[in-house]
Parts: C-alpha cells; sequence; structure tokens
C-alpha cells in the first residue's frame, strides 16, 4: 500500500549503528522496498547470507500478500470491497484477527481508537483538495458513519458493519503488524535477534539469553519539532516502539496544518500533540494504542499509560508554537537518554 500516504509518520529511527560496534558480530541487514516505496529496514543476528536472503524474500512477499488485503489504496483488496459495500464470501481469518483486535483496542481506549475513522480521511483529503476546511454539516455526515460499535465480526467469521457508508481504515495499526509478521519470519529462519523497521514502526526480538541478548537495541525518537534531530534514545529490550505523530503527514488547508489523526467523537483533527512513542510488546498493539494515545491528548494521555504497566511512552505535547512538554512514562525514566535539543 502507498504507505507513505496510508500510515505513518517516519519519526523513529534506528540510532547509529555505532551502538552495534560493541557487539560480537555485525547484523545482516537490508532494506526492502515492499508497501509502495516506504522503506523496511531489517536486521538480524546469527543468520547465514543465504538463509537471511531467503528470510527477506519472504519477507517482501508476505508484505505484498497483506497489502493486496488490508490496503485502502487496492481497489480490489479485501478492505476495498468491504468500503465499497461489497458482501465477501469468505473473510480471510487474518483480516478478522486484525480486526478483532483493533475492535480490543477501541473497547480499551473507550473509542480513541477507531478504524472506522474513514470517512473522515475521505473527507479532510476532498477538503484539502478544494482548499477549504470541512464545514459543519460534512464534518456531521460523515460521523454518521463513524464508530467502532458499527462493526461486529461474528464468531462464524463474517463481518457485519450496521449501516451502509460504514467505511474501515487500518492506517492506525497495519504497519505495526507487518512488522511483526517480519520478525515472526525472522526468528523462524533462526535469528536469536532481529529488528524490523517498517517506515517508522520498529519490532523487535531478542533472545536474551542468547549471544546477543544482553545488548539492548537503541532506538532514537526524533523531534517533532525538528525532524531532522534526535531527541533521545531509547534502550529496547524486545518488543515494539511506534510512534504516532503530528507533522510527517498533515492536511494543509489556507496555511495551517491539520492533524491526520482525527478525534473519533468530534470528527475533529487532534490538536496540541506533537508525538506520541509508544513502547509495548508486540507492534500491532504499540501501533494501534500510539494512535489512540496520540488521540487523548496530553493529560488523560499520560494517566493512561502511567495507569498501564504494560504501557511505556515517550509523550512530546504542545501547539507547536511555545516549548513542547516531553512526558516520560516512569518505567522508561532509566532507558532513555536525551541526547538533542
Ligand atoms: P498512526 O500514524 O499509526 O497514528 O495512524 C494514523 C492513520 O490512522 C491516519 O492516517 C488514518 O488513516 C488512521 N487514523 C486517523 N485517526 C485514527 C483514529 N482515531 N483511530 C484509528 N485510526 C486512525
Ligand atoms: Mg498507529
Amino acid at each position: 500500500m502507498q504507505l507513505n500516504r496510508f500510515a505513518l509518520m517516519m519519526i523513529l529511527v534506528i540510532a547509529p549503528l555505532s551502538s552495534w560496534a560493541t557487539e560480537q558480530a555485525p547484523p545482516l541487514t537490508a532494506t526492502l522496498h515492499a508497501m509502495g516505496g516506504i522503506p523496511i529496514n531489517i536486521s538480524a543476528w546469527d543468520l547465514d547470507e543465504e538463509t537471511f536472503e531467503a528470510a527477506t524474500e519472504k519477507i517482501t512477499s508476505r508484505l505484498e500478500f497483506l497489502e493486496a488485503m488490508m490496503s485502502t489504496y487496492r481497489p480490489e483488496s479485501e478492505i476495498s470491497q468491504i468500503n465499497n459495500g461489497e458482501k465477501l464470501e469468505s473473510y480471510p481469518e487474518e483480516l478478522l484477527d486484525v480486526l478483532r483486535r483493533a475492535l480490543d483496542v477501541s473497547t480499551r481506549t473507550d473509542g480513541a481508537f477507531d478504524i472506522t475513522v474513514k470517512p473522515l480521511v475521505k473527507l479532510w483529503k476532498s477538503s484539502t483538495k478544494a482548499g477549504h476546511l470541512p464545514t459543519e454539516t460534512e464534518i456531521t455526515d460523515a460521523m454518521e458513519s463513524v464508530g467502532y460499535g458499527k462493526v461486529n465480526v461474528t464468531d462464524e467469521g463474517v463481518l457485519e458493519l450496521s449501516q451502509p457508508g460504514v467505511m474501515l481504515d487500518l492506517g492506525g495499526i497495519a504497519k505495526g503488524y507487518f512488522a511483526d509478521e517480519a520478525v515472526l519470519i525472522l526468528r523462524k529462519a533462526g535469528a536469536t535477534k532481529c529488528l524490523v523497521d517498517c517506515g517508522g514502526d520498529i519490532s523487535a526480538y531478542n533472545d536474551l539469553d542468547g549471544e546477543h541478548g544482553a545488548i539492548p537495541f537503541r532506538v532514537g525518537v526524533k523531534n517533532p519539532l525538528d525532524k531532522e534531530s534526535i531527541l533521545a534514545v531509547l534502550e529496547l529490550g524486545y518488543g515494539a516502539v511506534v510512534t504516532s505523530g503530528n507533522y510527517e503527514r498533515y492536511y494543509e488547508i489556507g496555511g495551517t496544518r491539520y492533524c491526520h489523526i482525527f478525534d473519533p467523537r468530534t470528527g475533529q483533527p487532534v490538536e496540541n500533540m506533537l508525538s506520541v512513542t509508544l513502547v509495548a510488546s508486540n507492534g500491532l498493539y504499540a501501533d494501534a494504542f500510539a494512535t489512540a494515545v496520540f488521540v487523548m491528548g496530553p493529560e488523560a494521555a499520560r494517566e493512561f499509560v502511567e495507569e498501564r504497566s504494560w504501557l511505556e511512552a515517550v509523550i512530546i505535547s504542545g501547539d507547536g508554537q511555545g516549548d513542547p512538554e516531553v512526558f516520560v512514562s516512569s518505567g522508561l525514566a532509566d532507558k532513555i537518554e536525551f541526547v538533542g535539543k
């Protein structure tokens, strides 16, 4: 999928390879350009070159398969067919599984994460093209079709939408899942340590007892006000780090930038949040919760993360004019090093 449009922020970058210089052996690395050209950086330890090459080929075809199923930029994808109001003869179990987990995150975030935002995405896109803000009426109309409660996955494996016009957008969750799937392929190939950076969504595995296990990954968090500079470096043992931000992708109307992440409860683009870098056990959840926490706004976001021992985050908020506020959750305090301004 055209992931440069389909999803996401690329505000996470792998810290300079110098951190790997301390490893006994450097990893094998590859950059794929699947999914509409988004770079996918892969690093793996303990594989011979032939096995690594075979694994990267598998990753390429796996990502192509998932894109063909989940991209709204592919008219023939299952998601596009669903969004056209078509009833499918059968729904791929993998798609249903991602949808179930997306709905699970919606429930657990009180609707802050909501894959039914697609009508809002469409509206803001066409308004941007037309060069004017959407009207109240247009937003109210789009909101008629928004709400995760309008989506149901039955035990029999059927996707039910409660009314015509409901459309799905996996842009807030798919890249994290793709990164997880790539990691799985590397693990199956025998890697004891690996990291996949899917356009900024990072999933990593590290067998802590393995030869390289003691050395954590170092992941840079970009300064959302100056994306060329790194604000901090996070240590990651294993798991996932995903960032949702307001500046790589946005709608620009009348010289003002509007965030590409919407509050599904108001239909408005989120304000006063600059970036949320979220650490969780896997990419799919890190991706979805990063989007959700971004929607919550600074106060609620901090509370949400601190109340959950399995989530850690760096939350950078502000209107982009004055100094941003940087919040680091307590579990990350000894795993973060501020390196920039
Ligand atoms: P991310 O970069 O992972 O935060 O995902 C942002 C993308 O997810 C947007 O470009 C939309 O396609 C979609 N999106 C926007 N707002 C939401 C939301 N509240 N919940 C779920 N997906 C959203
Ligand atoms: Mg996300």
